[in-house]
Order: C-alpha cells, then sequence, then structure tokens
C-alpha cells in the first residue's frame, strides 16, 4: 500500500515509522517546494503532483493550511481521505464554527468581522473581554489579540484591519472569552464504515500559547461527554481518519475551542502508552483497515522539545523516557521533536516527571521551572 501524505513535516515522519511494519509505505508532498520527498530522509523522489496522485494508492494530509486548488486536485482522484472539506474546517475558522454549530456541540459565542461596523457588532454580540483569531493561518496562538476593555478597540482595530486587508480571503472571528479551569484534548479516529474510536483525554499545558506538555487522563464522565462530541463533528464530516478535538474544561463542562483533521501533537504519547499509536491508527483508518485498540497500556506525559537540538545524555539513561526527534534543523521555539514520559502507575509517572525536571534546562523546558 502506497500513501501520500500532503505535507513533510514530523507527522508524516511519524506515519511513515508507524505504516513500515503493515507494508504501508510513504511519500510526502512538500507544499512549499512542490516536492515530493522520502518522509525520513527529506531525499527528493520527484516533482509535482500529478505522478505521485497517479502512484498512490491513497492520499491524506499532515497538516490544514494546503492550497485549496492541491486539496481539489487530489479529491477528484477519489483517493484523498478525510474529504477536503474537513482539511478546509480545520484551516479556516469561519468553516470550522458553522461546523461546530452543525454537529450542535458546545462552543464559544463568536462573531465574524470583516469590517469596522462587524466589530462593534460583535463587541455587542459577545461582550468583553473576547479573543479575537484570525480566520486564516493563525496557529500556536499567532494572529490573537485579546480585548478588555472598550479604550484598546481603536488599536486593535488598526491591527485587525491590516490583517484582513493582507488578502483577500481574511477576517476576524471574535470570540467570547472562556474562564477555562484547563485544556483537554480528544484524539479518535473514524473508519469509512463509520466506526469510532477515541483515545483517553489528555490534559494539555500550553506556555505562550504553544503547547508543552499532554498527560493522558482516566476521567470517566468527562471522556464519555469528549466522546458524544467527537462523535457528532466526526458523522456531521463523514470522518475518515484521526481527528483531534480541543476543549475547554470549565468546571467539567466542555466547550470545543478547534478542531485539527489530522494527527495531533498532543496525541504523541499514544507511541509509548496506547495499544495502538495514533499515526497507525490514521493510517489503518484512511487505507480500509480495521482500526487498532485505542486502549492506555500505561500513564504517559509528551513532553515537547522545543528550539533545542541535543538533551542530556542522562535523558537516554532513564528507563521512562523514549526520545522522539524529527530530524529538523534547529531555529528557536521550532518543534524539534518530543520526549514520551510513561509510568506503571500515576504516581510513578509524576516521579519519573520530577526526575525529568531536574536534568532538563529550565530555559529550555520553562514548564519545569517551579
Ligand atoms: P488557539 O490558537 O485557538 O488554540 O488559541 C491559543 C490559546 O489561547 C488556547 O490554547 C487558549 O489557551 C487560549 N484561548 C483561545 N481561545 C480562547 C477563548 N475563547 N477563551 C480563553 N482563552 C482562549
Amino acid at each position: 500500500m502506497h500513501v501520500l501524505v500532503l505535507g513533510a513535516g514530523q507527522l508524516a515522519r511519524m506515519m511513515s515509522l508507524a505504516g513500515a511494519p503493515l507494508n504501508i509505505e510513504i511519500s510526502a508532498y512538500d507544499v512549499g517546494s512542490e516536492n515530493i520527498v522520502h518522509p525520513l530522509t527529506q531525499a527528493v523522489l520527484g516533482k509535482g503532483l500529478s505522478n505521485a496522485i497517479a502512484q498512490a494508492d491513497v492520499i491524506t494530509a499532515e497538516f490544514e493550511h494546503i492550497p485549496h486548488d492541491v486539496l481539489d486536485v487530489c479529491e477528484q482522484s477519489g483517493k484523498f481521505y478525510p474529504t477536503a472539506d474537513a482539511i478546509k474546517a480545520g484551516g479556516d475558522r469561519r468553516i470550522e464554527k458553522a461546523l461546530l454549530d452543525a454537529a450542535k456541540v458546545n462552543n464559544a459565542k463568536h462573531y465574524i468581522i470583516n469590517t469596522r461596523h462587524d466589530f462593534e457588532q460583535a463587541i455587542e454580540f459577545v461582550g468583553l473581554p473576547m479573543v479575537l483569531k484570525s480566520a486564516l493561518g493563525g496557529y500556536d496562538g499567532k494572529g490573537q489579540w485579546r480585548l478588555k476593555e472598550l479604550s484598546q478597540v481603536d488599536a486593535i482595530w488598526s491591527e485587525m484591519e491590516q490583517c484582513i486587508q493582507a488578502t483577500d480571503t481574511q477576517a476576524i472571528v471574535a470570540e467570547e472569552f472562556v474562564p477555562f479551569d484547563r485544556e483537554v484534548s480528544l484524539v479518535g479516529a473514524r473508519s469509512s464504515d463509520g466506526d469510532v474510536v477515541v483515545y483517553p483525554l489528555a490534559e494539555n499545558v500550553h506556555i505562550n500559547g504553544v503547547l508543552s506538555l499532554s498527560t493522558a487522563i482516566n476521567e470517566t464522565a468527562l471522556q464519555q461527554q469528549a466522546k458524544e462530541m467527537f462523535t457528532a463533528v466526526a458523522n456531521e464530516l463523514d470522518y475518515v481518519g484521526v481527528l483531534a478535538l480541543e476543549f475547554f474544561d470549565v468546571k467539567g463542562a466542555l466547550s470545543v475551542n478547534e478542531i485539527a483533521p489530522r494527527v495531533h501533537n498532543s496525541g504523541h504519547w499514544t507511541q509509548q502508552g496506547a495499544e495502538t499509536c495514533q499515526f497507525e491508527n490514521h493510517l489503518r483508518a484512511v487505507c480500509g483497515m480495521p482500526l487498532g485498540s485505542t486502549e492506555m497500556i500505561r500513564p504517559t506525559t509528551m513532553v515537547n522539545i522545543l528550539g533545542e537540538d541535543t538533551l542530556p545524555v542522562e535523558v537516554l539513561a532513564m528507563d521512562s523516557c523514549h526520545i522522539h526527534w524529527y530530524g529538523k534543523d534547529k531555529r528557536p521555539g521550532r518543534k524539534m521533536g518530543h520526549i514520551n514520559v510513561c509510568g506503571h502507575d500515576y504516581p510513578k509517572l509524576t516521579d519519573n516527571l520530577a526526575e525529568l525536571g531536574r536534568v532538563l534546562d529550565k530555559n529550555a523546558f520553562p514548564v519545569f521551572n517551579g
């Protein structure tokens, strides 16, 4: 089986590693250079999409910011999973909000802004404080503003106006500020027969808008609520593959913040912590194979490595730690790899994390500060 992945980053790389035992071979389309590359070595295998589409049995995507003409040509081949519409929903907050409303899942009150008049209407409808997000191109907290009081309106509008005018298709989505207790996410898979499996929820810690830690949790009532919301969204999209929903947890009630129509950073813990990892389950789903068990086999936390290309040798020596490098050139803040930390129970996981925190540089891993 040959799968072409749109996008050539770490997610395509980890799909390739997970696919090999099932004889699933991956090639990756680098959207920037338009080259077909090997997902592990980045060696150029070819140029242009048409040949690669013809040679692939199945086509999928590892990120949502893909030019629509590329998505459309892939979809026309009849080999593309999940669907172009699902990828577009993940890349445009306007479509995402419409999807969440259509699936009737709880999400923050919102209003779309194209003009200054819309901004005033949004303030009236949504109320303060509010979070303002660019509809396109924003991720990891980029392209966002916080409006706390009316005195900020002119200054924020002038920045948002520039953002809106930068392209023909940009807009701003105003959202009510959600006073959440914590952020959690659910990663799961839906097969072409409509079967849905989900992993245990992960509790996520962000620093400066970027995911820092993700820990699989075991909370039955919240899990049930999240699974119902996941199933509603996946069914609405007639989704095939791995999908992630990010939630705000407000006193035990979940509100969807965003969706990711792909394997997700908060699901990397499944490589060591679940019976079948998210990368394998995505490939199983898009290749029409039975889905694998999502059962947690041991409590696990994923620690992102940001902007660093080395770790103290002690980390590799720890029985509880599993390092996954992405083979990327070092840049400040860049996702370079992750460490999966395991424990045979939660108290042991806490101990193992504390031990890791003592070894890591606190400037590079501020999540271990204090
Ligand atoms: P996002 O890019 O939508 O994931 O937002 C980045 C981060 O901003 C989230 O992880 C939250 O911590 C925070 N955030 C986003 N939207 C809201 C909201 N409506 N209310 C409160 N905090 C938010």
